[in-house]
């Protein structure tokens, strides 16, 4: 982990005192891509003005939080990464957490972005300030007054335990996918892994020949498609480097190639037929116990939940010392699992592959607005925003990658600078029509999600099966159901019209008036 020097003269919590809190012009909560590439932004348009406030000790969020054994992007580097800061080098075509990870602390080193960050500040609560128009932001090492909240504490940012009776009476080592224990040595270890998604797929390969014993519980079978994951070869980095703009053709070709495969998830059934066949028979390669494969087999359509891809995941389970669980676990009771058909499995440690808080994120319980509610109580009818980024009653707010602007078939990336660039033109607009405050209009946002939840009917994600996409309600405020050029389109510019606006001026007048 780096050691960050602050440099002199840069207001930091520990400066706020009693009536002395220092204020900027924006208040980012967060360093993973969203964050890191808002400060990039407004660094280019010469915007100083604002301070990034992270709960970890470094950079990065995802791929700061993620070092788990095998873990890796699976979309494809050069579409993985920031069009505007594209990275020659990539050692693979699917890149590593540790490579995603250096990638995002070179670009904070180089765009010098240490000097705005507090790390090991939690954000703890965000309350908007009618009075002074402007937002009351509480960490756990002191606050700040600003007058934007930017809010990209990530959606896959909280891990998410189940909740199983007699968890608390473990007697050996717990911990999940997110917040892997390096200082636990799994060697020789009977262990037991919960869950069969994204990132258990990653590890269960990765640990399988180190661990005595693995039981890898299983309550839904996911479609696996092979990886085309290779090492990039030193010529192609030499003319990646060479001639950029072939490094461009390259990521335009993987955009278009992934933005075609929107079309099996919205409207061609068939497509996913094919997909399917593909991972039958990659399935059927590796795997030649029939019992196994039957218990493999998924029993959804293929893009309902996360489509994963592994070339390992099903040699893993094959091997003598892993055993796939199907059953639930009822009870845990010292050191013994108890499951639902009586059976019992004793085990050392558990590792937790069980995802995220996505469709109700702690974050959206620190934020208070106009009325004094959190964003929690203001939508218990499902989490919903303007383009996933703008929420009524909350002032001065960006939320980013907020609700629906999740993607089955491409890289978030690409809709996290989306969604800078509309973050970028509302300050350019507040600095050129004087606007002070902004809020999103009620029947806009309304409307706009109406939009959104009349195009999910008919998809591959509402098809019937439960995902980390839906709610608790079954609604699915997690996707954006459309090419991700349409949100590019849409979020061009800041349109004033979507929003109340309160102006400088009369701002001014006001406390004229009062005074
Ligand atoms: C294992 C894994 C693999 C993934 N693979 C892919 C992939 O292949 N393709 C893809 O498109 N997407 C993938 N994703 C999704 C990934 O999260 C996004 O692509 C992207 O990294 C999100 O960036 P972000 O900046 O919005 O959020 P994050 O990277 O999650 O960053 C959020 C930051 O906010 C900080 N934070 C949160 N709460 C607080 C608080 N209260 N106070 C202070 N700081 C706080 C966190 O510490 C973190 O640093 C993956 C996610 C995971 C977990």
């Amino acid at each position: 982990m780096s050691v960050v020097e602050i440099p002199a003269g840069t207001p930091t919590a520990q400066d706020a005192g009693e009536g002395d809190v220092p204020h900027v012009r924006l208040a980012i909560v967060g360093t993973g891509f969203a964050g890191l590439g808002l400060a990039i932004r407004l660094r280019e348009q010469g915007i100083e003005d604002f301070v990034l406030i992270e709960r970890a000790e470094d950079v990065g969020g995802t791929w700061q939080a993620n070092t788990y054994p095998g873990c890796q992007c699976d979309v494809p580097s050069h579409l993985y990464s920031f069009s505007f800061a594209p990275n020659p080098g990539w050692t693979r075509t699917y890149s590593r957490q540790p490579e995603i990870w250096k990638y995002l602390r070179d670009l904070a080193t180089r765009h010098d972005l240490y000097r705005h960050i507090r790390f090991g500040h939690e954000l703890t609560g965000a309350a908007w300030d009618t009075e002074h128009g402007r937002w009351n932001v509480e960490t756990s090492r002191g606050a700040w007054t600003a007058q934007l909240l930017v809010d990209a504490t990530g959606p896959l940012s909280y891990p998410q335990v189940p909740r199983i009776r007699g968890i608390g009476s473990f007697k050996g080592t717990m911990f999940h996918s997110a917040e892997w224990r390096h200082d636990h040595d799994l060697a020789s270890e009977r262990v037991a892994v919960i869950g069969t998604g994204a990132s258990s797929i990653q590890l269960v390969p990765e640990i399988a020949d180190r661990v005595g014993q693995m039981h890898v519980f299983q309550r839904t079978a996911p479609w696996i498609l092979p990886h085309q994951d290779r090492p990039t070869t030193r010529v192609e980095r030499l003319l990646y480097r060479k001639l950029p703009f072939l490094q461009k053709a390259v990521r335009s070709g993987v955009y278009w190639s992934r933005e075609s495969f929107l079309l099996g998830f919205i409207k061609n059934r068939r497509f996913m037929t094919g997909a399917e066949k593909i991972a039958t028979v990659h399935m059927h390669r590796q795997v030649k116990d029939h019992d196994l494969r039957r218990r493999l087999t998924p029993t959804f359509r293929l893009g309902c939940k996360r489509v994963l891809i592994s070339n390992e995941w099903y040699p893993a389970l094959t091997k003598p010392n892993v055993e796939l669980v199907t059953e639930g676990i009822d009870a845990i009771r010292g050191n013994t699992l108890h499951l639902a058909d009586g059976s019992t499995r004793e085990v050392d440690t558990i590792i937790f592959g069980t995802g995220f808080h996505v469709t109700d994120p702690p974050s959206a319980q620190l934020v208070r607005g106009r009325d004094g509610g959190t964003l929690a109580e203001r939508m218990q009818s499902g989490i919903q925003a303007y383009l996933g980024a703008t929420v009524e009653g909350l002032p001065n707010y960006f939320k980013l990658i907020g609700p629906n602007t999740g993607l089955g078939h491409s890289s978030m990336i690409y809709m996290i600078e989306s969604q800078l660039r509309y973050v970028m033109d509302a300050l350019r607009v507040m600095d050129e029509q004087g606007i002070a405050e902004f809020e999103v209009r009620p029947d806009v946002m309304a409307s706009y999600n109406a939009q959104i939840q009349s195009k999910l009917p008919g998809t591959v994600w509402m098809s019937g099966c439960a995902s980390w996409y839906l709610d608790a309600d079954g609604k699915n405020t997690t996707v954006w159901p459309d090419f991700t050029w349409r949100f590019r389109h849409r979020t061009r510019r800041f349109n004033t019209k979507a929003y109340i606006l309160r102006h400088e001026a009369d701002v001014r007048s006001v406390a004229e008036a009062a005074a």
